[in-house]
């Protein structure tokens, strides 16, 4: 139950004076329909009207306070015309301009000869200075009660800065002082003030500087967040793992026999990771492990491993891919390992169904099948193991937080989880998202990869890069030629690939160029990529449907234009489709000016490495986390008032915080602990905090 303390807070915005149905919606746009989203909408920018010149002095374009006497009302002549207000003061004269004024408001505030304090952006129209719809008039004895300084909220259409000011003004008013959950000296030492009193400082900017997300009151608040964040994490990873797990030992009978059938030997970083997930299966508690690494990396045959441990251990294994080709592809890449240690592999997708879908799930449960390979079909219902001992997940590019929560219902006893991703998370985004999990990294270069000669150049010099096609094909080279395609533009950019594509038909040969976007059929698509494999074609212009599985050792060319267009993880994957084969590699990224400093960075930091870790750490650092790899949309890095681009250090402390708070008090019984329940209500981790009663 969310603690009474925070009721206040967690009331409707209509619950606020003056907020009916009208403004309730738009306020819900804005921000949200609760007082706390209010709270947390910190302001987008300052208004300062300390400025006060006169009027001939006043700087067009800059927010002024003047001191004015009214001298002549002039109504528009027609309706669409707006009224003006002439006032002035010994140096000049300036209009107030009122679009669809009411008569008597406009005439009661602005009386004939009477002085007036206004204030509003000054600008210069036709010759004239002129202010539209002042934000203040006041009279001289009221002028006072006017802010020097006001905050600025993002606002959305139909709402205006005034009304969503006094809104979140009044959401602010009905914070209760809420308790300390922050150790003291940890406080002190960072020179931090309270939750209420940061609060009340973020909402009082006094200029810009107090907008950066590094000032002490905003790094309070952030932290706050991370830390719920992380104990939220914490507490869920300890009670899946609480439930103690099974020690499944191998024998490495059947693994010594998959090995020697591989046609390679395992990397040290391979070695390594094998040896910590085996450590995780064999202790008691139960394995809660993410594996990332590259595509390609070779992340497959570790977890080929870790199921051949399961079996080895009397037990079974699943191995979930996130789409049924995945599940197949997997299921063709395992074949060979499970025939040579004598085991059954089974696939169950989606497809299976009927007779051969029963006499599966039999086999399933009688122990006949050691190790299945699926995709969320998995799940089903109907679907149940004789005794499961391992799954292994694999997300690819997915975040599934959620199937990884099903899991937990499919064994007698929790069962061990290996997530695979090729995504590489840059290490405080994991921290978020997987603070449940422990984080094995496979690094280095996949097996087999040679180094990409990569190459930014300006698509001025296209010339250059296409009579480099024309030598490299003739000597017998493949390559990609890769456009964006966007799908706010997407018609200009189709009809740019289209371009493209007959450009270079007519430079290099119709018959050697093939085109595939993602318009076309799945079917034609397949049959062009085909054609390209075998070689027929040479060249193949595509948008960025290439990006997934494609494998086509022979390319040795990569050319993207409009690189600034891509994203750093993007251009990454992307340039991974070359470098496969034997032959030298090349990347060309083309771009087209005018190229932002931003853009400039990111094209260079791929010409300077190509691990994909530093890649995503160095995105992370120049794009910001919410637009990293559409984290945002992904729920990954929900976070209101942090901001992973710039608090990542608080996240590691926030981190060791929880830790060492759960340690010492895992029910939260303490007075801190009671403190922190009610931080975790706070920032909406409620089914972190349920665990604290039921658990
Ligand atoms: P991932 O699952 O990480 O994307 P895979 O496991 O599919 O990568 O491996 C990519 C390719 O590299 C596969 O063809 C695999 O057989 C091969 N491979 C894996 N490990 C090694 C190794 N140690 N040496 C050489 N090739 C390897
Ligand atoms: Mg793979």
């Amino acid at each position: 139950m969310r603690p009474a303390i925070l009721f206040p807070l967690f009331a409707e915005t209509r619950s606020l004076a003056g907020v009916g149905p009208r403004l309730e919606r738009l306020i819900a746009k804005a921000a949200g329909t609760r007082l706390v989203d209010l709270i947390f909408a910190l302001p987008a920018g300052v208004i300062d009207r300390s400025y006060r010149p006169r009027i001939a002095a006043a700087e067009p374009g800059r927010i002024a306070t003047l001191t004015v006497k009214v001298l002549a009302h002039v109504p528009g002549r027609e309706r669409r015309q707006p009224w003006r207000v002439r006032c002035g003061d010994d140096s000049g004269v300036i209009d107030l301009v009122f679009f669809h004024p009411h008569k008597d408001y406009i005439e009661r505030q602005l009386p004939l000869g009477e002085t007036r304090v206004i204030s509003g952006r000054v600008e210069h129209f036709s010759g004239r200075v002129q202010m539209v719809h002042p934000d203040y008039v006041l009279g001289v004895d009221e002028a006072a009660s006017m802010p020097a300084i006001e905050p600025v909220y993002r606002l959305t259409e139909g709402l205006s800065q005034k009304v969503m000011g006094r809104t979140v003004r009044g959401a602010l008013e009905r914070v209760p002082e809420l308790p300390e959950w922050l150790d003291p000296v940890f406080l002190r030492a960072r020179g931090w003030r309270s939750f209420n009193q940061a609060l009340a400082t973020l909402h009082a900017p006094q200029g810009e500087a107090d907008l950066s997300p590094l000032t002490p009151a905003h790094a309070r608040l952030a932290y706050d967040e991370l830390l719920a964040n992380q104990l939220a994490l914490i507490m869920v990873r300890e009670r899946l793992r609480g439930r103690k797990g099974r020690q499944v030992v191998g024998t490495g009978v059947l693994r010594r026999k998959a090995l020697a059938a591989l046609p390679f030997s395992l990397t040290p970083a391979q070695l390594a990771a094998i040896a910590e997930i085996d450590a995780d299966m064999a202790s008691p508690l139960r394995m809660l492990r993410l594996l990332q690494g590259d595509v390609g990396a070779g992340k497959t045959v570790i977890a080929m491993l870790a199921l051949l441990s399961a079996v080895e251990a009397g037990m079974q294994g699943a191995f979930m891919a996130p789409t049924e080709l995945l599940a197949r592809q997997h299921m063709a890449a395992l074949a060979g390992m499970a025939e040579a240690a004598g085991i059954r592999l089974a696939l169950l997708t989606g497809r299976e169904r009927g007779a051969a879908r029963s006499t599966l799930l039999t086999e399933l449960k009688s122990n006949a099948i050691d190790i299945v390979v699926g995709t969320h079909a998995l799940f089903s219902e109907d679907v149940a193991f004789h005794d499961l001992g391992l799954a292994v997940i694999d997300e690819q590019h997915r975040f599934g937080v959620h199937q990884r929560m099903q899991l937990q219902g499919k064994g007698h006893a929790p069962v061990d989880v290996l997530v695979m991703t090729a995504t590489p998370i840059p290490r405080t985004l994991a921290l978020t998202a997987y603070g449940d999990m422990d984080v094995t990294r496979l690094l280095g270069r996949p097996p087999g990869r040679k180094p990409v000669d990569t190459r930014v150049l300006s698509a001025e010099r296209l010339n250059e890069v296409v009579s480099h096609l024309q030598r490299a094909i003739a000597s017998g080279a493949r390559a990609y030629w890769v456009c964006p395609l966007i799908e706010e533009s997407e018609k200009i950019d189709l009809a740019a690939a289209e371009a493209r594509y007959a450009m270079l038909k007519e430079a290099l040969g119709a018959a050697l160029v093939g085109l595939v976007h993602g318009r076309m059929k799945p079917a034609e698509r397949d049959a062009t990529m085909a054609a390209f494999k075998a070689g027929d074609l040479k060249l193949v212009v595509a948008t960025t449907v290439i990006e997934v599985g494609v494998d086509v050792p022979q390319a040795t060319i990569m050319v993207v234009e409009h690189a600034e267009r891509f994203g750093l993880a993007q251009l990454h994957q992307l340039r991974g489709r070359v470098g496969r084969g034997s032959g030298k590699s090349t990347c060309l990224l083309v771009y087209h000016q005018p190229l932002g400093e931003i853009a400039r960075q990111r094209l260079k930091v791929l010409r300077q490495s190509d691990d994909g870790f530093v890649i995503a750490e160095e995105d992370l650092r120049l794009r910001g986390a919410g637009e990293l790899l559409g984290v945002r949309q992904s729920g990954l890095a929900d976070f209101r008032l942090a901001d992973l681009a710039a608090h990542g250090e608080l996240l590691a402390a926030a981190h060791d915080d929880a830790r060492l708070i759960y340690s010492r008090d895992p029910q939260l019984k303490s007075p801190r602990g009671a403190a922190l329940r009610v931080l975790l209500y706070l920032f909406g981790r409620d089914e972190a905090a349920r665990y604290l009663t039921t658990g």
